[in-house]
């Protein structure tokens, strides 16, 4: 079959975009070279939802978080993904500090952004307990969320699937060619025609530009996290930041959407696929952090990790437009921070830019915007959930003990699109191997879910898709 459009990347960016291209009548197919959506930037980052004072004004990025932000609190409910209008902090330690917090609350303004206001540190204190005495003031903005960003791309791309759109897993682009208006973007082992093509590989993007000769060059950033248990997630409930400056920049502390408490992430210079925690970023994380409060228990850290930035050395601001070489090419290029915000926003844009390159696009009237999301159940009252485990016996069967899990909730991230295929796939889908004991109770019971299921020996389950299996045989 030949799509009208093939996406290459399944991250928050490609998996809204399919979303949005399926409210018209159109065949779309989204390419991902790993076995699951969300295993770029999307899956590891602060899952901030920003306001949109940190952006210069007129530039793409904060045209596109701004709106990004707003489009997220309708589209979060449709998508049933959990987020949080938590509101962010950004505190002054100084007099010189206070004068910045001036200038992002201008930007802000002039970016459009609602519910802004500089705060003192008292007023700071008296909402936040657990902030430093030093801390002088702060810019408060009551817009800005939290959300988790693998759940929404995950969700995003199920949406996108339920309305008729492609996903092919496992398929790393390796090379594009174009003839007779038809590109064909082949894998080793696949190939799919498409008229146009969408360049939304993240940290790839460079790569894939270069196969129709267009130039950028992606300077990965990577940044460290730590993420405490859920019994820490209330010590702030606002994303706490600091003013950027000679203590680096960009390290919060937050809860997050499910909960938890996120403390990072570091900035530094990498190479791609260094998806390593160090003991040095992590110190660096637990020093900074402190300006903002003492108060955060490290005993509780029950998982370190890192996400890389697709920061590009061309530009500071988000590049999306038509390729230089190539016709009906359209690259996607640094979408790095705030590119989880301005998401539901890049998606509409690039919708646009389709239609205004003669793309017919037709109102399709089936699309059905909303989806139920396998962890609903936890949302539920206590009624609700008798019912639902009257109904399937399988909500009353508790998998997950750390997180409160059943075998209903699992057997849904299975069955529903983009089904879950792997022990992580499953986690991120559920958050069942997420908590305390990270798995050590559950992953036995979830690998036989995942066999039974997919008609494959427990063997053949992995962890990650590839070769991490998980068992090489029997014992006994
Ligand atoms: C540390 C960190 C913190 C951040 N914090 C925030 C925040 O709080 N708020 C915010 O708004 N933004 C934040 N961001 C930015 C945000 O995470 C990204 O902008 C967003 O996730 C980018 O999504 P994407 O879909 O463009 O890229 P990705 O999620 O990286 O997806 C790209 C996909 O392309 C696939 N791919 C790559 N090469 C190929 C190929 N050859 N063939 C097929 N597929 C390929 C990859 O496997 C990947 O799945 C943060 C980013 C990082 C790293």
């Amino acid at each position: 079959m030949k799509y009208d459009v093939a996406i290459i990347g399944a991250g928050v960016v490609g998996a809204l975009t399919a979303r949005e291209l399926m409210k018209y009548k159109l065949r779309v197919c989204v390419l991902e070279a790993k076995d699951d959506v969300a295993l770029g930037a999307s899956r590891a980052n602060s899952g901030i939802v920003h306001g949109g004072f940190d952006p210069v004004e007129g530039t793409l990025k904060a045209k596109l978080n701004v709106a990004g932000t707003r489009i997220m609190k309708s589209l979060v409910k449709e998508l049933d993904v959990h987020y949080k209008q938590n509101g962010s902090m950004v505190l002054a330690f100084c007099e010189e500090e206070k004068a910045h917090l001036q200038k992002l609350y201008d930007r802000g303004i002039a970016n459009g952004v609602p519910e802004l206001s500089i705060i003192s540190g008292d007023e700071a204190r008296a909402m936040e307990p657990a902030l430093s005495e030093n801390v002088v003031a702060a810019l408060l903005c009551e817009s800005s969320g939290i959300v988790c960003p693998y759940d929404l791309t995950i969700a995003a791309m199920g949406n996108a699937m339920d309305n008729g759109a492609e996903l092919l897993c496992n398929f790393p682009v390796t090379g594009i060619e174009y003839a007779d208006g038809v590109y064909t973007v082949k894998s080793a082992e696949k190939a799919v025609e498409a008229t146009y093509v969408i360049n939304s590989a993240g940290v790839g993007a460079d790569e894939i530009a270069a196969m129709v000769g267009d130039k950028y060059t992606i300077t990965p950033k990577k940044g460290e996290y730590m993420l405490l248990d859920r019994s820490e997630g209330p010590l702030v409930s606002h994303t706490i930041f600091q003013t950027p400056g000679v203590f680096g920049k960009g390290i919060l502390v937050s809860p997050t959407a499910d909960g938890n408490l996120l403390v990072g992430p570091t900035s530094e210079l990498t190479e791609k696929g260094d998806l390593t925690t160090t003991l040095a970023g992590l110190d660096k994380i637990k020093a900074i952090a402190a300006r903002s409060t003492e108060k955060v228990n490290y005993r509780k850290v029950i998982t370190s990790f890192t996400g890389l930035r697709s920061s590009c050395a061309d530009s500071e601001d988000f590049i999306i437009e038509f390729s230089k070489n190539a016709p009906k090419f359209i690259e996607l290029v640094g979408i790095e921070s705030p590119g989880l915000s301005s998401a539901p926003a890049i998606a509409e844009y690039v919708a646009e830019m389709l239609g205004a390159d003669g793309l017919a696009m037709e109102a399709n009237e089936a699309f059905n915007p909303t989806r139920v999301s396998c962890r609903h159940f936890g949302t539920l009252s206590m009624a609700e959930k008798n019912e639902m485990i009257k109904a399937d016996p399988a909500f009353g069967h508790l998998i997950c003990r750390c997180e409160t899990v059943t075998e209903g909730e699992i057997l849904a991230a299975i069955r529903q699109n983009p089904p879950a295929r792997s022990l992580d796939a499953v986690k991120r889908r559920t958050r069942a191997g997420m908590g305390r004991c990270q798995g050590g109770f559950c992953t036995t019971f979830i690998t036989e879910l995942l066999a039974k299921e997919q008609g494959i020996p427990e063997t053949e389950v992995t962890k990650f898709g590839g070769k991490s299996y998980m068992l090489c045989g029997k014992t006994k």
